[in-house]
């Protein structure tokens, strides 16, 4: 993580650390704890790389360029420690053509957040890490640093394993735990950590990590700007029809509201009688109508505002247990009046 989005994103959490480190007081244990999209996994990295670097900077933070650093993001310094789960994330971003396949033909899709689901940390993952710093330092400064992520993951055999560690921890050894689930956490690790709360990243950062799962720039900068994040996205990409949604709305945009375009959408798209209609679909295909509009150059700028307020208005009622099909109705009625 960019030390200045940290700084600007997490104030708080920024002037706690840096005071911490500056003044050598940092706590041997720490809590990283916020909502779904605070950026936990990468607060922590920083936070190790700013305790083990050779070079920190005035504020006392990671230089995030010297040899240590690197060997922290790499996860190969000899002074840390991490049990995550980056390792069972998908090598590379999920390619558009594949999630389109998966959507007509069926089969599988590989994604992070059902290897996700088995993730826990267990008892011999504690008993591997007690073993790492029962051994001495390796650098002069003597610091060594560990990162738990999702701690909430972790099995109360674990829990009771590591308690005993945080009870009395080798000297100069900091902890760092995150978990989206403080409350799933056992109040005996809690007290005797140093909870830092997180704010939800920013819309930019979670684009970045949307396109750490998929190939696709405007799919990416659609999810990421209705709040999405990288699991949400996951559960997106195997629950709707993200990309298809896309051609429908440009095909839809295409056809600029004439009758056809509104049969087009109701008989052939939300076929209402199924009743497998998403309605989170109808939401990704509004979302796609609101962003595509804007990038035609055959609408003026007045039909492409009242097209976006129509989207909203209608996203807002999708919100109650309205009908979706007469919402359908009533976009396309809205549309052809813009048009
Ligand atoms: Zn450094």
């Amino acid at each position: 993580m960019n030390k200045e989005e940290f700084r600007k994103n997490q104030p708080v959490a920024y002037r706690v650390l840096s005071h911490a480190l500056k003044s050598n007081s940092l706590s041997h244990a720490y809590l990283l704890s916020g909502a779904q999209g605070a950026p936990l996994s990468q607060c922590a990295l920083l936070l190790a790389q700013s305790v083990l670097c050779e070079n920190p900077d005035e504020d006392g933070l990671a230089c995030q360029k010297c040899t240590s650093c690197q060997q922290v993001e790499r996860q190969e310094h000899p002074d840390f420690f991490k049990i995550g789960r980056d390792s069972l994330m998908a090598q590379k971003p999920l390619r558009r053509k594949d999630i389109e396949a998966y959507w007509k033909n069926g089969g599988t899709l590989e994604l992070p957040e059902i290897k996700f689901e088995n993730y826990t940390i267990k008892k011999d993952q504690i008993a591997r890490l007690q073993d790492f710093f029962s051994k001495s330092s390796s650098s002069e400064k003597g610091r060594r640093v560990y990162i738990l992520e999702d701690y909430d993951r972790a099995t109360v055999q674990a829990s009771n394993s590591l308690l005993k560690f945080l009870e009395e921890p080798p000297e100069d050894v900091i902890g760092i735990l995150t978990s989206h689930h403080l409350s799933n956490i056992l109040d005996t690790i809690q007290s005797r950590t140093q909870i830092i709360s997180l704010r939800p990243a920013g819309r930019k950062i979670r684009q970045e990590q949307i396109l750490e799962l998929i190939d696709d720039e405007k799919g990416a900068a659609l999810l990421a700007d209705h709040g999405f994040d990288q699991q949400d996205t996951a559960r997106i990409l195997r629950e709707n029809r993200l990309f298809e949604m896309q051609e429908v709305a440009e095909k839809f945009l295409e056809m600029k509201g004439a009758h056809k375009a509104i049969y087009y959408l109701q008989h052939e798209i939300f076929p209402f009688k199924n009743k497998e209609f998403n309605r989170m679909d109808f939401q990704l295909f509004l979302y796609w109508i609101s962003f595509l509009s804007f990038e035609r150059k055959d609408l003026s700028l007045k039909k492409k505002l009242d097209t976006q307020t129509t989207c909203l208005k209608i996203l807002d009622q999708l919100k109650t247990p309205a009908d979706a099909a007469l919402l359908l109705d009533r976009f396309c009625f809205y549309m052809h009046e813009i048009f």
